[in-house]
């Protein structure tokens, strides 16, 4: 089926919104940079996967038949997004004494949970850096000549040799230099390393042997090679964290330049989702105590909740964490959930109204560059119109549940109620507990009802009088 709104999507590229048109419609190509997988995701990571799944759900549900590509970077990205400080693989497996490939088997799996867990659907191919490595030599000798030169510690890109460099990013020369950890013989401080040289002396976990010696490839490599590997050159969209936006992308894009010898930037669109941010700085991996999906599951909160939370936003909007976000979106999950249960539940009836605009608002909200707070306000409106029968709205749901990912179609309330790691008490427990304190509150005997709340308390279950959900507790964070 195919959804008749122009599908409008902001480009960072020309800084403006402009009408998507597929280069084949038969096939829209579009890659994703994928992880580092050095240690878990913080939920500021997954918020941009959130995003590319809510790009490619609405380009297939809008008729496109789609390749998506997204990498695991297991090789080069080192702890400044510049040429600086080690390979974040290399300083995990020294942290650890893990080798390199176990840490990236054990955080690409963590990472593939997370995408599962929150509904996030399989790209078509996932692409990992290290399986690249002789094409991405091949690359380099291909650029090398006019566009690179060598340092003792590698092959850099010039960046004065591409048309426009650093369009993408859009700021000014001064502040991207302040910006840049310069290494020593660069003829640009925004020159970066297509090549790293492991240093004299040093034995490396990840090295391999090329024209420019011993060592390992830079990490915007990889997303040039693997893109144009799998998607050719050009393809139509490009996503990434608006980190992205400021070095790693620009310097894609003056690779595929010099790799095509043209203007092309590979991609036609480049796509970035804001952040998460968290005033307590919990969302940077390096603070150690960052945010992961898991540490709100053990809180008790179901993933979803998280999902209908980013989805709730803008994607082009910074989106502030806070306990109380992430609660509200598990109540409305949870409202949503009862009321698309008591619909399934409800005996069949004439529709005297039609689903349809619902249909058409969601398209239209989509269509308007992913706005999906507005399709979950169309969807509120669809489930409580009484003129349309049951029926009617669930088939409607099906379209919301397609495009938004929250699986509302399949889900009962009890599904969203997630015992929190630290708990106590079994659910049956906490069922005897409550049965006592409603026999208890029967025969007036406030001193031991009150016991009964504090003791669930204790168990970080909280009682909850009168909801008007009908919840009898919950767990607290
Ligand atoms: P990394 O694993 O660090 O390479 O990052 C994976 C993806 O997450 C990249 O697209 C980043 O741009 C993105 N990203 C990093 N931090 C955040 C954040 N706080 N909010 C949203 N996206 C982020
Ligand atoms: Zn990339």
């Amino acid at each position: 089926m195919t959804h008749g709104a122009p599908l409008v999507l902001y480009n960072s590229l020309t800084r403006s919104l402009e009408t998507f048109e597929p280069i084949d419609p038969a096939n829209v190509r579009v890659y994703s940079c994928g992880p580092t997988v050095y240690n878990y995701a913080h939920i500021g990571n997954l918020r941009a996967y959130v995003f590319t799944d809510t790009l490619s759900r609405v380009l297939r549900w809008k008729g496109y038949p789609l390749t998506h590509v997204i990498n695991i970077t297991d090789v080069g990205h080192l702890t400044s997004d510049a040429d600086a400080g080690d390979d974040k693989m290399e300083a995990a497996a020294k942290a650890s004494a893990k080798s390199i490939w176990d840490i990236a088997a054990h955080y690409t799996a963590a990472f593939k949970a997370n995408l599962n867990d929150l509904n996030i659907r399989q790209p078509s191919r996932w692409s990992v850096a290290t399986d690249h490595i002789a094409e991405m030599i091949a690359f380099g000798e291909r650029i090398a000549p006019k566009h690179c030169y060598q340092l003792d510690s590698g092959l850099y890109f010039d960046v004065s040799t591409v048309p426009d460099y650093g369009r993408l990013a859009g700021a000014q020369d001064d502040v991207r230099e302040g910006r840049i950890d310069t290494v020593a013989g660069k003829r640009h401080p925004q020159d970066f390393a297509i090549w790293r040289a492991s240093p004299p002396g040093e034995q490396r976990q990840m090295e391999w042997d090329s024209p420019w010696g011993k060592g390992a490839p830079g990490w915007h490599l990889e997303c040039s090679v693997m893109s144009e590997k799998y998607l050719g050159s050009p393809f139509d969209i490009h996503t990434g964290g608006i980190d992205h936006r400021e070095i790693h992308h620009p310097n894609e894009i003056a690779q595929n330049q010099a790799y095509c010898d043209c203007s092309d930037t590979g991609a036609r669109w480049w796509m970035h989702n804001n952040f998460l941010v968290e005033r307590s700085g919990k969302m940077s991996k390096s603070s150690g105590d960052f945010r992961t999906l898991q540490k709100l599951v053990d809180a008790g909160v179901h993933p979803l909740a998280y999902r209908l939370m980013c989805l709730q936003a803008h994607y082009r909007s910074e989106l502030e964490f806070s306990e109380e976000n992430l609660l509200a979106a598990l109540t409305r999950l949870k409202r949503l959930a009862i009321t698309v249960t008591q619909l399934r539940d409800r005996p069949p009836a004439p529709s005297a109204g039609s689903a349809l605009g619902y249909r058409e608002r969601l398209d239209r909200a989509v269509s308007d560059d992913l706005n999906t707070a507005k399709a979950l306000v169309a969807l509120d409106e669809l489930l409580a119109d009484k003129t349309v029968s049951p029926a009617d709205r669930l088939a409607a749901l099906s379209d919301f549940d397609a495009v938004l990912g929250l699986g509302l179609g399949e889900m009962r309330r009890e599904d969203l109620r997630v015992r929190p790691a630290a708990a106590t008490l079994t659910e049956a427990d906490i069922a005897t507990h409550l049965a006592g304190r409603r026999e208890a509150r029967a025969a007036k005997d406030f001193a031991r009802s009150d016991a009964i709340r504090d003791e669930l308390a204790a168990a970080r279950v909280e009682v909850m009088d009168g909801d008007p959900l009908g919840w009898d507790w919950r767990p607290t964070l």
